[in-house]
């Protein structure tokens, strides 16, 4: 019997995720047409920064990112590599608590500010509690990240984003998960005057019935649940132990593998 991981959720072989970073006021228009279309994204907020011009309002929050995911970018934006320890400490861990004082729940993802980043800064993330943590390197590529703590997205929105998702459509690779990670801040809709841009790309998106529209950590903890199947040594019996359901090719068929359930194959 052979294994392989390569479907999302509903069996699925693709996935779409947006990452948009610094909470400004303008994620309130990008989250209406996200919403319209049933596009997930993942924000990127400094707490440090609410509730003073251009920036969200804390009290704001809760519901505004209700579909979404809310991640750490930082308490005041500063570059990461550049300061002492004991402030990284405070600003990845305030920022952390201050959000999840807001939205009620675990918040577990980030993105680098200004995408500045080192091997140090990266090796210690987890000890503060955070899973994974984008940078500002588009790979041009649908692949997912070998580690999550380096994950590259795809491409920023203005790199021919509707030209990528036409070659992401034609992409039929059946050996790979594949994922198409959009990056960028609400406020440049604004500055270019195109939210007419990022409102196409939603529309066309939303028409494929073949992609799983996710946040950041669902595909985070979608991967990981994957991972933490156990197989019997001629991987005839499987059993998911996660919070969530996974659906894995056996044999060249989808098969999907509940909460807690154990199956065995003949
Ligand atoms: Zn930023």
């Amino acid at each position: 019997m052979k294994v392989k991981f390569n479907y999302y959720p509903g069996g699925k072989r693709k996935a779409l995720t947006m990452s948009y970073d610094d909470g400004q006021i303008f994620d309130r228009k990008l989250i209406e047409i996200f919403n319209k279309y049933g596009i997930k994204g993942t924000f990127n907020l400094n707490s440090g920064n609410f509730d003073r011009e251009p920036f969200i309002n804390s009290s704001e929050i809760k519901d505004l990112y209700k579909n979404h995911e809310v991640a750490v970018h930082s308490l005041n934006h500063p570059y990461l590599t550049l300061i002492p320890l004991e402030d990284l400490a405070e600003q990845i861990l305030e920022d952390r608590k201050n959000l999840e004082t807001l939205v009620g729940y675990q918040v577990r993802g980030m993105a680098y500010p200004f995408g500045d980043y080192n091997d140090i800064l990266m090796k210690s993330l987890p000890s503060f509690g955070i899973e994974y943590s984008r940078t500002t390197i588009s790979t041009r590529g649908f692949k997912l990240p070998n580690n999550f703590l380096e994950w590259h997205p795809t491409c920023h929105h203005n790199q021919d984003l509707i030209e990528k998702w036409k070659e992401f459509k034609n992409s039929n690779d059946k050996r790979q998960m594949l994922l198409f990670y959009v990056w960028g801040h609400s406020y440049e809709f604004n500055n270019h005057n195109n939210w007419n841009a990022i409102e196409e790309f939603c529309k066309m998106a939303s028409s494929d019935e073949s992609v799983w529209f996710a946040t950041n950590i669902e595909i985070v903890d979608y991967i990981n649940a994957l991972k933490n199947l156990k197989f019997s040594v001629d991987r005839k019996i499987i059993t998911n132990p996660s919070s969530i359901p996974v659906w894995i090719d056996v044999d060249g068929e989808s098969v999907k593998i509940n909460s807690g359930e154990t199956v065995y194959f003949k």
